[in-house]
């Protein structure tokens, strides 16, 4: 029997100074590699991988601090598979009392630590997360009476708060948000810096054999796994970022290119969502490039919108707005997934891009995610819970926390406008705007109907006279459907033939 609490820390609770670690700095602590966390649902490959390396190396850094960790490998204590099991094997062995945890990041997890107490017959501490910048309590307080929840309006209020490019109480610059001028498409020749890799070592080794050996029907490659699993390695590639990306960021945050999968994006998703960078931190440090007159405002204040604005109105609505936010399905969309999404064998040469990426890198960046898989699924009516189970499988940054409201809300506008005031539909036009994709498409982009045409085009169109009734009286789709009505009986019934004939095939 022991007085100490014991601290079970989770797989995305990498930090240093985590707030259970902090709170009790004596006590044991228990980490654990479970089948039912790496297969509730079919999670790519390095995905995986990632989490389980970083976690055994984040084990040894408290190990080499003087803490007690018993560290459960994946598959090697009979019997256990999910958190429950780890923790009755410990209370059995160490006559544990006392459970503390840093809260968990999703709807799932909170609901079962909080049956614990009763299940397991211990008291449970659950404190909350401190990485986070804006607390449940904030985030409510804002949010009441708020006919819409607008992220800008959040987003002032955590410049405020921090600082964060601040001018005394005015916005650096004058002004709040720089998007307008970070919508440049890529120059023909010209090629962003290649990404940082990381060799892995022995530690890292050992859990690729473990995923190829047990993992073998989860999608993803596993021979090209690069991602940083240590605090050190990826504080070592966001530096490379700040000196070679930083500068570019803005400009070309909407950028899509052939053969390039992370343009300048920061490639910091995963390592943030894990633990092993402090998003404050990450913002501070871009923020002083700009003071230091070695990357523009348009560029810092973007970057920085992404995580102080977008990552904390995300995760403080998805504890808003669960569980019966996931339930929602505005359009009633009950398509299933095409089976590309997992292969990226499609003539649509975005679609390859962008899953091909997806599957080679468990990555891609914003705009692949939101303008096209996300919007060729928003068209063609894929049922929500099928797109949303997607993206929490194939990306190395997705915990439900912020995969959903993304998803869900901001791509599919299931929600009814929960995230964004409008669907971010978009037809074959966005994307030869900001892509060089469909220079080398089977489709033309400039065809709006036919055997040859974009299926952005028509789906787009079939789209907006599908949901009408639903999106007609928005305020901001006004512009859409002026167009719609001027558009010739003619072409109307090419579109709607067209997308009926794709979908059918689908
Ligand atoms: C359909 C869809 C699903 C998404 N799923 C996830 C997910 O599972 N996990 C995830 O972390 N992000 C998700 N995002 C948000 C965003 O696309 C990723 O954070 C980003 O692509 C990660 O790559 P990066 O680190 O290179 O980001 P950068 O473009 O360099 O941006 C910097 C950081 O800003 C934050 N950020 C940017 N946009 C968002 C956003 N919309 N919501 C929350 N944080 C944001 C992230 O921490 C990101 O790392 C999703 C977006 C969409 C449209
Ligand atoms: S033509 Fe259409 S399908 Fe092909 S790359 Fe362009 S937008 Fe994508």
């Amino acid at each position: 029997m022991t007085d100490k609490p014991l601290i079970l820390v989770l797989g995305d609770q990498l930090s240093p100074h985590l707030s259970s670690l902090a709170a009790a700095p004596e006590a044991p602590i228990l980490m654990a590699e479970l089948a039912e966390e790496a297969s509730y649902v079919r999670h790519h490959r390095q995905k995986i991988a990632l989490i389980f390396s970083a976690m055994r190396h984040f084990a040894e850094t408290l190990k080499d601090q003087g803490r007690a960790v018993t560290y459960l490998k994946y598959g090697e204590t009979g019997g256990v598979d999910s958190f429950a099991d780890a923790l009755r094997l410990l209370i059995k062995r160490d006559g544990i009392t006392r459970l503390l945890v840093t809260e968990p990041g999703e709807w799932r997890l909170m609901q079962e630590m909080q049956n614990w107490a009763e299940s397991l017959a211990i008291a449970v501490e659950i404190v909350p997360d401190t990485r986070f910048l804006a607390t449940h309590a904030e985030f409510e307080t804002w949010a009441e009476g708020k006919k819409q929840l607008r992220m800008e309006f959040f987003y002032r209020e955590m410049r405020r708060k921090t600082g964060l490019l601040m001018d005394g109480d005015e916005p650096l610059g004058g002004q709040w948000n720089y998007d307008a001028d970070n919508r440049k498409k890529l120059p023909k020749d010209h090629a962003p810096p290649p990404r940082l890799h990381f060799a892995p070592d022995a530690v890292t080794e050992d859990v690729l054999a473990l995923v190829a050996r047990h993992f073998g029907n989860h999608v993803g490659r596993l021979d090209n796994f690069a991602w940083p699993v240590t605090a050190a390695q990826a504080e070592q590639q966001f530096a490379h970022w700040l000196d070679f990306c930083l500068p570019h960021f803005g400009d070309y945050q909407d950028a899509m290119k052939t053969g390039e999968a992370f343009v300048y994006h920061g490639l910091v998703g995963a390592s943030i969502n894990i633990g092993l960078l402090d998003p404050l931190k990450v913002c501070q440090a871009v923020e002083a490039r700009y003071h230091s007159g070695q990357a523009p405002l348009n560029a810092v204040e973007g970057f920085i919108r992404q995580i102080l604005g977008w990552r904390e109105f995300i995760r403080s609505l998805y504890w808003l707005k669960m569980p019966d936010y996931a339930d929602s399905n505005f359009f009633d969309h009950d398509r299933a997934l095409p089976d590309f999404y997992y292969s990226g064998e499609t003539d649509m040469a975005c679609m390859r891009e962008a899953i091909g990426a997806t599957v080679t890198h468990a990555y891609a960046h914003h705009i692949q995610r939101l303008m096209v898989t996300g919007n060729f699924a928003l068209l063609a009516g894929i049922a929500p819970a099928a797109v949303n189970r997607w993206y929490l499988e194939v990306y190395a940054d997705a915990f439900e926390w912020v995969q959903l409201p993304n998803t869900h809300g901001m791509a599919l506008f299931a929600d009814g406008g929960l995230v964004g005031s409008k669907p971010y539909a978009a037809s074959g036009a966005y994307i030869n705007r900001m892509s060089d994709h469909c220079s080398s498409c089977t489709y033309n982009v400039k065809q709006a109907h036919g055997d040859t045409a974009c299926p952005f085009n028509y789906l787009y169109w079939d789209f907006m006279i599908r949901h009408r009734d639903k999106l007609g009286g928005n305020p901001r789709m006004g512009m859409v459907y002026r167009n719609l009505d001027k558009m010739d009986d003619a072409k109307r019934d090419g579109v709607i033939a067209s997308a009926k004939e794709f979908l059918q095939k689908l």
